[in-house]
């Protein structure tokens, strides 16, 4: 049997349409739109396009954005300075620098430069802190993505054991702490590059989110039948026989499909979810600075 879809690009146009009402009621009562500004240093074309496409979601919902770019050869400095300057403009209520970074300038410190009530991506250490203790202000977009997809489609996550295959700052850690809050309550193992035996871990699991950056690299043996598969992983793979000449793909192999009940697709699964999370994130921002509270 083929597994049912988790429909990201469904899911984020309705929250997105609804993101469109809430800012549409905010702007009817008399407050400025959202703003997102967007740092982007140097000329790295992927990371040009998911400015662009950040951009052209934000302003489809209302948020005003716009988008700085320094040279590829820009000081931590000239960047700190720039990030300064969004933290103390009024007129600024989500700010994100884009990944990854030129090597002479630090992400760490980049992340802990953001003023952590604008911190739209949530990566300031702040926000990492309120995420791990339970409390979180802004869930960084793609865990964010991943939960609300399975929550969507009535996937229990309580009491369940998942595996997130991945650590990364971004996508990894954070998800094993959203799905591990009170709340939530599912019961998180973390695999990595150094752990060992996805043979006997993955069918274990009744959920995996596929995070390691490895295209096509879980396979069936890896999990069980029936389990739930949400694939974060998203590769340029060369096919002569598509179109263009390449495919895009996931972390998941195709196979899969016949063994899991659910599984996200690449694409059209959590990357629409991220980006419609960051607006969800940008709206939140918004409505705490305005002192309104969640859709008003
Ligand atoms: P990173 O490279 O930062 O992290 C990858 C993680 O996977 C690391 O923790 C690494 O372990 C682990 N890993 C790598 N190889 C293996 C392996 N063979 N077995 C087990 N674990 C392994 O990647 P990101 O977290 O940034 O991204 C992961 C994937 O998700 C990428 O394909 C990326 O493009 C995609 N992505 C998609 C998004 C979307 O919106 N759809 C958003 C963000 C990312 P270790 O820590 O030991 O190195």
């Amino acid at each position: 049997m083929s597994a049912s879809i988790l429909d990201g690009k469904a899911l984020a146009a309705d929250i997105r349409r609804r993101l469109t009402e809430t800012v549409a009621r905010r702007v009817e009562a008399g407050l400025r739109p959202p703003s997102l500004r967007v740092i982007l240093v140097g000329d790295d074309p992927a990371s040009a396009i998911y400015v662009r496409n950040k951009e052209k979601a934000a302003a489809k919902v209302g948020i005003t954005g716009d988008v700085e770019s320094l040279a590829a050869d820009s000081s931590a400095e000239e960047l700190r300075q720039r990030v300064e300057a969004a933290n103390a403009d009024p007129g600024v209520d989500g700010l994100l620098v884009q990944l990854p970074l030129p090597e002479q300038i630090d992400p760490a410190q980049v992340r802990s430069w953001i003023d952590p009530e604008k911190d739209v991506d949530g990566l300031h250490p702040e926000n990492v802190g309120l995420l791990a203790s339970g409390e979180p202000r802004f869930v960084p977009c793609t865990p964010a993505g991943c939960l609300a997809l399975l929550q969507a489609n009535g996937i229990e996550v309580s009491g369940r054991r998942v595996l997130i295959i991945g650590r990364s700052l971004i996508v990894g850690r954070p998800l094993a702490n959203l799905l591990s809050m009170k709340g939530v309550d599912a019961t998180v193992t973390i695999y990595h590059s150094r752990s060992r035996d996805l043979e006997r871990l993955g069918p274990q699991a009744e959920i995996i989110v596929a995070a390691a950056g490895q295209a096509e690299f879980l396979r069936a043996e890896h999990v069980a039948e029936g389990a739930v598969v949400v694939d974060v992983g998203i590769h340029r793979v060369d096919d002569p026989a598509a179109p263009k000449g390449y495919r895009l793909t996931g972390d998941v192999h195709p196979e899969v499909r016949e063994k899991a009940s659910w599984i996200s697709p690449v694409p059209g699964g959590v990357g629409p979810m991220t980006i419609a999370m960051l607006l969800k994130n940008t709206v939140d921002a918004h409505g705490r600075r305005m002192g309104v509270d969640g859709d008003g």
